[in-house]
């Protein structure tokens, strides 16, 4: 027997069972969404390699690890997505949409690749629904994409879900502060992750994102930038919280928040859920002033976020609804079969959810499936004639086919 192909680990089908709470996600997305202005846009599945390296930053777990790259047939590096604000922030610049009025407000959903370690929560292929919102500085921008996120995740009703907010100021600020970070991590090396400590010239922030105890009893002791915000850094924040308490979003201040994405200033935020277990993040993002610039567009103030679709739905652990339909028609012979095909077709383009046996069952079998399907009505279609039963009563009465849609959708 030859070996049976599998899905690539880390990955999953979406089967129609689970299609459907998906829908009703992106259904609430697309409604709250839109009515803030927010326009849809979609970007390729892969970009130019240099991009996220650009984006993200070199240094990044991302960019030195999980990235799914390769050559294309013209020899040009190219990758698959990991994230979707670096590939919004090259088509703003491309596109010219910084001589449109600002800000642009976009939305977006799609699958995003990382080559993590799978586990609960944690695939290579995942899902991103996301938001951002470019060209503007003002800290209502920050608060009108936290709340969109947070209005998702109440509509959806995802349980035991926790706000954090912090900031991680400017790129000049936090020179001084990774400077100082640096220092810290330094003088408690013999205590940090192997990991960690690799990282301290690169990255000294990433230390706050471990898992390892010592580290992290080391990362409660030290300094944090939200510490050693400018004046206006600190308003900035001050203002988005004022927004948020305002509007009736509860938070928490954390000024070990610092997400593993270089291109972030100032704010920065995650939902996170206490439903899931180790891979708690729902989604979360921040500001990034510096971005537009660095891709080679004008000097642009930006913020956004992304969440995860599958931990949302993970979160919620919905059943799959119970099926519904409004007819199911019957027939046996033939004649009477076609005869049903044609009724089905009238039905749905009357808008009906109707449905019909193809794999030729017996009549007892037809009925079994009208009600596995959750039909209001059962058509049975017969030589002489066709009736009409209610799933539910049980009442049985003559149908003139002429005025089926009629007598059915009433
Ligand atoms: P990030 O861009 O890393 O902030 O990711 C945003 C959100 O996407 C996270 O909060 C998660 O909900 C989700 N996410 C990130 N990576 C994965 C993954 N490998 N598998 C499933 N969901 C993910």
């Amino acid at each position: 027997m030859p070996e049976r192909p599998k899905a690539p680990r880390g990955t999953f089908d979406i089967l129609p069972a689970d299609a459907e709470s998906r829908a009703r996600l992106h259904e609430l997305a697309a409604g709250a969404f839109g009515a803030a202005g927010y326009g849809r846009i979609e970007t390729p599945a892969f970009e130019q390699t240099d991009l996220f390296a650009r984006a993200v930053g070199e240094a990044t777990d991302i960019v030195t690890k999980e990235m799914f790259s390769f050559h294309d047939q013209g020899g040009r590096e190219l990758t698959l997505r990991p994230e979707g604000t670096a590939p919004i922030c090259r088509a703003y610049v491309e596109h010219g949409m910084h001589k449109l009025p600002q800000p642009v407000k976009l939305w977006y959903s799609g699958a995003y690749f990382r080559h993590e370690r799978p586990q609960a929560g944690r695939f290579r292929q995942f899902h991103q629904i996301g938001v951002e919102a470019i060209g503007t500085n003002d800290p209502m921008a920050d608060a009108e994409t936290i709340i969109l996120l947070d209005q998702l995740l109440r509509s959806f009703e995802v349980p035991g879900v926790t706000l954090r907010v912090g900031s991680l100021g400017t790129v000049s600020s936090r020179a001084a502060y990774r400077e100082e970070l640096r220092d810290y991590l330094r003088a408690h090396q013999a205590e940090l992750s192997p990991e960690v400590r690799e990282r301290i010239e690169q990255n000294p922030l990433r230390a706050f994102d471990s898992d390892h105890d010592q580290t992290r009893a080391v990362m409660a002791q030290a300094p944090q930038m939200i510490d050693r915000l400018d004046d206006a850094d600190a308003e900035h924040l001050a203002a988005v919280e004022r927004l948020l308490r305002e509007s009736g979003v509860e938070f928490e201040r954390d000024g070990s928040l610092v997400r593993g994405l270089d291109y972030y200033t100032r704010t920065v935020f995650e939902f996170t859920s206490d439903a899931l277990g180790a891979q708690s993040a729902l989604g979360g993002g921040g500001r990034y002033d510096g971005l537009i610039d660095e891709l080679g567009g004008p000097p642009t103030a930006a913020v956004g976020w992304a969440a995860g679709v599958e931990r949302i739905l993970l979160a919620v652990a919905a059943e799959p609804p119970e099926p519904t339909a409004d007819v199911y028609v019957a027939a046996d012979g033939d004649a009477e079969r076609e005869r049903a095909f044609a009724l089905v077709t009238e039905l749905r383009r009357a808008g009906m959810v109707a449905h019909l046996d193809l794999a030729r069952r017996s009549i007892k079998g037809q009925m079994k499936q009208a009600d596995r399907a959750g039909a209001r009505h059962a058509v049975l279609i017969e030589a002489d004639g066709a009736s009409v039963r209610d799933m539910s009563s049980g009442e049985q009465t003559g149908l003139d086919l002429a005025h089926a849609v009629e007598v059915l959708s009433s």
